[in-house]
């Protein structure tokens, strides 16, 4: 009886450290910086064939914007869209679909066709701003409710309106990467596209809400969630000064100038990478409220930090969040 116990102790050694052993040489871990989509990305995975599945996902999200939606890539599907061409896409019309109803539901805060206004503008190169006429008239060729989509092909009703899928792109990316991580059964994912991250896997994630004032890296909150999407749009990303006053990039589609409705940055949870960073974007433009209310009509979480330093958050995100930095505080 004795010998048995010994044995069986013995054998479940062996197998505990065959298990250990296994894990250790196929739960590998990996790290890398990659830049696509004119930003900067990170991806880090636990699993089997971490290697390959960061190759893999690095490469898709480079083909998603160079054969898709980049707009300055002159043979991406959507640079065909915007010169005119018919152009047949399943994809891409599934993407302009659900961007249509963010910007249905918003009322048009969120509007994909700013291109040509955004273009005046100029962020990200030589930025200044642009004459009121010029303003106007690229305004005047802009608006959601010119595109449709039939048969997989996407109209353009105005010949002159741009399609720009800026505010959406990163996260869709996201979504991709989800599809790779799930068919290569990785454990545990954390990849980031600018200013959106997918949490992949099962338990806990922090993520840090950037200081609006601060490098990036510097927080002044932090979010405990599950596996989801978060995306933050905020008005330190991109933008350039004139006569002591600040212009950034999230326009106001009403006016084509930079959205003010008091707040610096808005996170988006969601499932879905599109919908968390179109709506991010939606809920800058619209401002706590409205912002509150269209979050919670695609099921999502907000938090926005307003320019007086309160941080609002819907309640799912109340549960959610610690703020850390000093001046910061969570309104009731
Ligand atoms: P970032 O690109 O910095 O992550 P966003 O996701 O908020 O930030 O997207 C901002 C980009 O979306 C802009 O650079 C522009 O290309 C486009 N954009 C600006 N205003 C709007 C808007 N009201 N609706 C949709 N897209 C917009
Ligand atoms: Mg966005």
């Amino acid at each position: 009886m004795k010998k048995t116990g010994i044995l069986i102790a013995a054998l479940a050694a062996v197998i505990l450290i065959a298990f250990v052993a296994y894990d250790g040489i196929f739960n590998k871990s990996v790290s890398v910086d990659f830049f696509a989509m004119n930003t900067v990305g990170n991806i880090k995975i636990t699993g089997k064939d971490a290697d390959e599945t960061a190759e893999l996902i690095e490469a898709k999200i480079n083909s998603l914007d160079t054969d898709l939606l980049s707009r300055h890539d002159k043979n991406s599907a959507l640079s065909k869209v915007n010169s005119g061409e018919d152009v047949e896409s399943e994809e891409l019309a599934a993407y302009i679909k659900a961007l249509i109803e963010v910007s249905e539901k918003s009322g048009g805060a969120f509007d994909f066709t700013l291109g040509a206004v955004s273009d005046l503008w100029g962020f990200g190169g030589e930025a200044s701003v642009p004459d009121s006429a010029v303003l106007a008239e690229a305004l005047s060729h802009s608006g959601y409710e010119k595109i449709s989509v039939t048969d997989n092909r996407i109209i353009l009703e105005d010949r002159n309106a741009v399609i720009d899928l800026g505010a959406a792109g990163k996260g869709i990316a996201l979504d991709k990467a989800k599809e790779i991580l799930s068919a290569q059964n990785a454990k545990k994912a954390v990849i980031s596209v600018g200013g959106s991250v997918l949490l992949y896997g099962e338990g806990d994630f922090t993520v840090g809400i950037r200081n609006p004032e601060g490098n990036a890296g510097e927080y002044i909150a932090v979010l405990r969630t599950n596996a989801c999407c978060v995306s933050t749009s905020g008005n330190y990303e991109r933008y350039f000064e004139e006569n002591g006053k600040r212009y950034h990039h999230i326009l106001d589609p009403g006016s084509g100038y930079p959205a003010e409705s008091g707040v610096v940055s808005v996170t988006v949870i969601s499932e879905n990478g599109l919908l968390s960073d179109a709506l991010s974007t939606a809920c800058f433009v619209l401002g706590v409220e409205k912002g509150s209310e269209l979050a919670k009509e695609f099921g999502c979480e907000a938090v926005f930090v307003a320019a007086d330093k309160k941080i609002y958050a819907t309640d799912g995100a109340k549960a959610m969040i610690t703020v850390e930095a000093e001046g910061y505080a969570l309104a009731e």
